[in-house]
């Protein structure tokens, strides 16, 4: 889904986070009238999509996650190509594959993981399969760890952008196609539904959405995964592409950004507690890093930073659509969880077939669900 028109039709987006700034985009682009809400700045400095590390590896993440979400991964790397070659200012985008290192002692680990993804590939054949590799790969693949460690594991295919510049981009573009961006303003989107002026409300307010999941006749728990990461300046480090580290305790991320900027992370606790980064995380994490390259040790702490991913009870997306006698239609978007970057193109899709059609193909083939008045939405577009 490209190009479709909501000409004559006007919209209110509340949240403006990663998936509020694309729909308000695309509606935008599609002909239509947006507002748009969010209770933070442009920034989005109340925002997971700010804070996030922005990996887009539907392989590694199959190592923990459902076939859907997988699958919603697959179709949106080239899907965020389109997107952000679309854009006006440019977004930091890779797509040269993940490095899974471990240490001696943690190989026994490092076999499950990589047989749990084999077998993952065996079950849906657009996974690229995981590449083993000895000592000389490695060297060859990624000189500076090389020292470290002899051997490794290659996710090709995997991705991960810039966040932040995705996130200015997304607000220069909304700028230029005249949204009516109302930063700084915290809305209820029920009150929005009294407003005759607008289509649709479309909720898109992450953890910030809460209460309205818990209501109705079939309630989810949304609830917030609570995320720390570290961002660090270390120049003496040349990592070309997203690292994990498997090991029992401490499983990090690095993501290497543009100018020598790495994002480490990242935390994943049970808690709603968005208070600053704790003294355990920052030395669990930092004293991982180390392990992985040794010239993290003269990095600069540019910013550690806490943040909640917005999950529902199955830790999967969900996409609900309300019509109610006297009040706009309604459309809730929440619990992309740890995948927000990873899936939000097909979301985004989904979302506007949903709206265009009020049931989308799309959603159907990648097993995102899609509720109307709480029923299943099984029915195939035109
Ligand atoms: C530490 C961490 C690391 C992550 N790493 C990755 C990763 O590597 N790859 C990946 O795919 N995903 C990652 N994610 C997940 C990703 O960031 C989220 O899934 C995504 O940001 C969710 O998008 P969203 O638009 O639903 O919510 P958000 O991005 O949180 O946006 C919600 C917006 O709603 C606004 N809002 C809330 N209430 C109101 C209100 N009443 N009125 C107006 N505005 C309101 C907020 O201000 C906010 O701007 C990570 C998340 C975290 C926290």
């Amino acid at each position: 889904m490209t190009s479709v028109s909501f000409s004559n039709s006007k919209y209110a987006i509340v949240g403006g986070g990663l998936m509020g700034r694309l729909l308000a985009l695309a509606l935008a682009k599609g002909g239509a009238q947006v507002d748009l809400f969010d209770k933070g700045g442009p920034d989005g400095a109340h925002a997971a999509a700010r804070i996030a590390a922005a990996m887009l590896a539907p392989l590694a993440e199959s190592a923990i996650t459902e076939d859907s979400v997988v699958r919603m991964g697959l179709y949106s790397l080239p899907r965020w190509k389109q997107l952000i070659s679309e854009l006006s200012n440019s977004v930091y985008f890779q797509q040269d594959g993940t490095l899974i290192l471990w240490h001696r002692q943690d190989a026994s680990d490092a076999d499950r993981f990589a047989a749990h993804l084999e077998k993952n590939c065996r079950s849906n054949s657009e996974l690229s399969a995981p590449q083993k590799l000895s000592a000389e790969a490695l060297r060859e693949l990624e000189p500076g760890v090389a020292d470290r460690f002899n051997q490794g594991l290659y996710l090709p295919n995997e991705g991960q952008l810039d966040n932040r510049q995705l996130l200015n981009a997304l607000e220069s573009e909304l700028k230029l196609l005249k949204v009516n961006c109302h930063w700084h303003t915290e809305v209820d989107p029920q009150e929005l539904r009294t407003q005759s002026c607008y289509q649709t409300v479309i909720d898109c307010r992450g953890t910030g959405a809460k209460e309205s999941w818990s209501a109705g006749d079939k309630p989810n728990t949304l609830r917030g995964v609570r995320g720390e990461v570290i961002r660090l300046y270390a120049p003496e480090v040349k990592l070309r592409r997203p690292t994990r580290l498997i090991h029992p305790r401490y499983p990090i991320y690095i993501a290497p950004k543009e100018n020598d900027v790495y994002v480490v992370g990242a935390t994943e606790i049970e808690s709603d507690d968005l208070s600053d980064m704790s003294v355990r995380s920052a030395m669990e994490l930092l004293s991982a890093v180390y392990t992985v390259h040794s010239g993290f040790a003269e990095a600069r702490i540019l910013e550690m930073a806490t943040q909640c991913r917005p999950t529902l009870k199955n830790n999967l997306p969900e996409i609900r659509s309300s019509k109610d006698k006297g009040l706009v239609d309604l459309i809730m978007i929440n619990g992309l969880y740890r995948h927000g970057f990873m899936i939000s193109p097909a979301v985004l899709d989904c979302t506007l077939e949903l709206l265009e059609f009020g049931g989308s193909n799309t959603a159907l083939e990648l097993g995102l669900s899609v509720t109307h008045n709480n029923i299943q939405v099984e029915t195939v577009c035109a």
